[in-house]
């Protein structure tokens, strides 16, 4: 464990009275080693703020469709609980209303009230988990804006599943490993007591791939690019479709956007 109960105490304590998420340049944490370094000879995918789109009205129109969710927990290792309580999301799929619950309302379309809306971490540019973690296991990383995660230094307080208002992290409440269908070595596997998210694939993008979700879905429901690109395809469909983004309102600025 990366610190000694009595320092993460009085992080803990600096942590509740808003000290030490008080400075913005707090949110960018130096490079760790959990950061996927470019092996010689491959060449990475970078951006200056990535940034990812899904269209809704292609997930409407195939509403039995889950490749993103099964590719994403492939190779990542998550595990497959049989409860609820368990459960550990990286991408899931849930109703609208309870996405964008303050674009609900009770005429709303039949249609949209039951359309099945993907999510997952928004790699907030903003984001609340980054400020309240006492060990800076969560960190947003400036060269590109990704909101990593360091399973070696959470300590399992779970502040950064209270502050995150999209229900973006999960905690393990049991050892992951043997709900794990088809273990990938090349992915590290979690233990009881740390908490996981989406991670835009970082791995994927030092080899030069695009996130596992992008890649499989067969119908271009999602795009992936730089926000900061003018010619980027996440770009082209800002420009050209009507798009939201979850609760706005609290100032996080999500990068994920939904076309409706
Ligand atoms: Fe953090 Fe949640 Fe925003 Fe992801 S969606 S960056 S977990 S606040």
């Amino acid at each position: 464990m990366p610190l000694d109960r009595r320092k993460f105490i009085k992080l803990s304590g600096l942590t509740v009275l808003g000290l030490a998420g008080s400075s913005p340049a707090r949110i960018f944490a130096q490079e760790t080693p959990a950061e996927t370094e470019s092996e010689p000879g491959i060449h990475p995918l970078t951006a200056k703020r990535w940034a990812m789109v899904v269209n809704l009205r292609e997930c409407m129109a195939h509403p039995d469709c889950s490749d993103c969710v099964s590719a994403c927990n492939h190779v990542h290792n998550v595990p497959q609980f049989d409860n609820k309580k368990d459960e550990v999301k990286w991408i899931w799929k849930d109703t609208f209303p309870h996405i964008f619950e303050d674009a609900e309302h009770e005429y709303l379309k039949e249609d949209i009230k039951h359309a099945p809306v993907l999510a997952l971490c928004n790699h907030c540019d903003n984001p609340p988990c980054v400020r309240v973690c006492p060990t800076q296991a969560t960190w947003k990383r400036e060269k590109d804006g990704i909101v990593m995660m360091d399973w070696h230094r959470c300590i399992g307080c779970r502040y950064c599943v209270v502050a995150c208002p999209y229900g973006a992290r999960s905690f393990n409440w049991r050892d992951p490993r043997p709900f794990i269908k088809d273990i990938q070595t090349d992915f590290p596997t979690r233990m009881r007591g740390v908490v996981e998210k989406c991670i835009f694939c970082e791995e994927r993008l030092s080899k030069g791939l695009m996130p596992a979700c992008v890649d499989a879905c067969k119908y271009g429901a999602m795009a992936f690019g730089d926000l900061e690109e003018p010619d980027s395809p996440v770009r082209e469909l800002l420009r050209n479709n009507f798009t939201i983004r979850r609760k706005p309102g609290l100032g996080t600025q999500p990068e994920v956007y939904y076309i409706v």
